[in-house]
């Protein structure tokens, strides 16, 4: 296990699925951890009981109450921006309001957020974003927008890596294909589609996730930094 023992930690969007499997492996691994959530107060209390994590209500799309839950968590050691929402659907016909809200959340935020966490963070410091396989592959109709949000994350992170890489800052993409939780169960109707699209036919579990972004954050992934980190069962390939 990686030693994370008292690194200040801030999960963005942790209270389900793969944040919540990131607050569980960093809280196991002895950091002092802190994560938001919008909506889910239920899912959030449970799992601050849980691990001992701080939990806090901060929307994303709200780019002040995010910037200043951001600077309130002081000198981070890892920020991790995992809050994203997937709307799907035939582009001539969704709402746009509701397009343009995901882009708030899903790229937005992570650029706000990163570079608020940058301004007090602690030299060899880790922003780890949960991008998507989509950022590189769209493989079916519909995806358009969400498979935009990923990429720009892409073009985000080699950016910032070049920003804050004088600090030993790193910043990194993890790109997971479909993955077990709220938003793609592995039961869900889509499931045989997305298996199809791989070599090893399973969702990836959420825990598997969050060792990949404890490595990253770690000290062995110091030189890990403006890359995209697939974990995908070859979605991508
Ligand atoms: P879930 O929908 O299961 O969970 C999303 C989490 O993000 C919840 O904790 C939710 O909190 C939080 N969140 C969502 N919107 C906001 C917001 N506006 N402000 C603060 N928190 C928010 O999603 P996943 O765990 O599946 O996905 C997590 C990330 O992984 C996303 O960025 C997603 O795009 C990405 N991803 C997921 C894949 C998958 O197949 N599942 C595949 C590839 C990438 P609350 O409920 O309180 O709002």
């Amino acid at each position: 296990m990686n030693d994370l023992t008292g690194k200040n930690v801030l999960v963005l969007g942790g209270s389900r699925g793969i944040g919540a499997a990131i607050v569980r492996r960093f809280s196991a691994a002895g950091a002092s951890v802190a994560f938001t959530y919008a909506g889910s107060q239920d899912a959030a209390n449970s799992l601050a009981t849980e691990t001992g994590a701080r939990a806090i209500q901060a929307n994303s799309a709200d780019r002040d109450a995010l910037t200043s839950t951001v600077a309130s968590r002081g000198a981070l050691d890892v920020l991790v921006v995992n809050a994203g929402t997937l709307v799907l659907g035939d582009p001539l016909t969704l709402d746009a309001d509701e397009i343009d809200r995901m882009i708030d959340v899903n790229v937005r935020a992570p650029y706000h957020a990163s570079v608020e966490a940058a301004r007090r963070m602690n030299d060899n410091g880790r922003i780890i974003i949960i991008g998507s396989v989509n950022g590189d592959r769209m493989p079916f109709a519909g995806g358009a927008a969400y498979a935009l949000t990923k990429s720009a994350m892409q073009g985000m992170v080699r950016g910032l890596a070049r920003d804050f890489g004088d600090r030993g800052i790193t910043v990194n993409s993890i790109q997971p294909g479909p993955t077990d939780s709220d938003m793609n169960p592995a039961e869900g109707p889509m499931a045989a589609t997305m298996h199809s699209f791989m070599a090893i036919k399973r969702h990836v579990r959420p825990a598997e996730i969050a060792e990949l972004t404890a490595y990253i954050a770690g000290p062995h992934g110091a030189m890990i930094t403006g890359s995209m980190q697939t974990i995908d069962g070859a979605f991508g390939a």
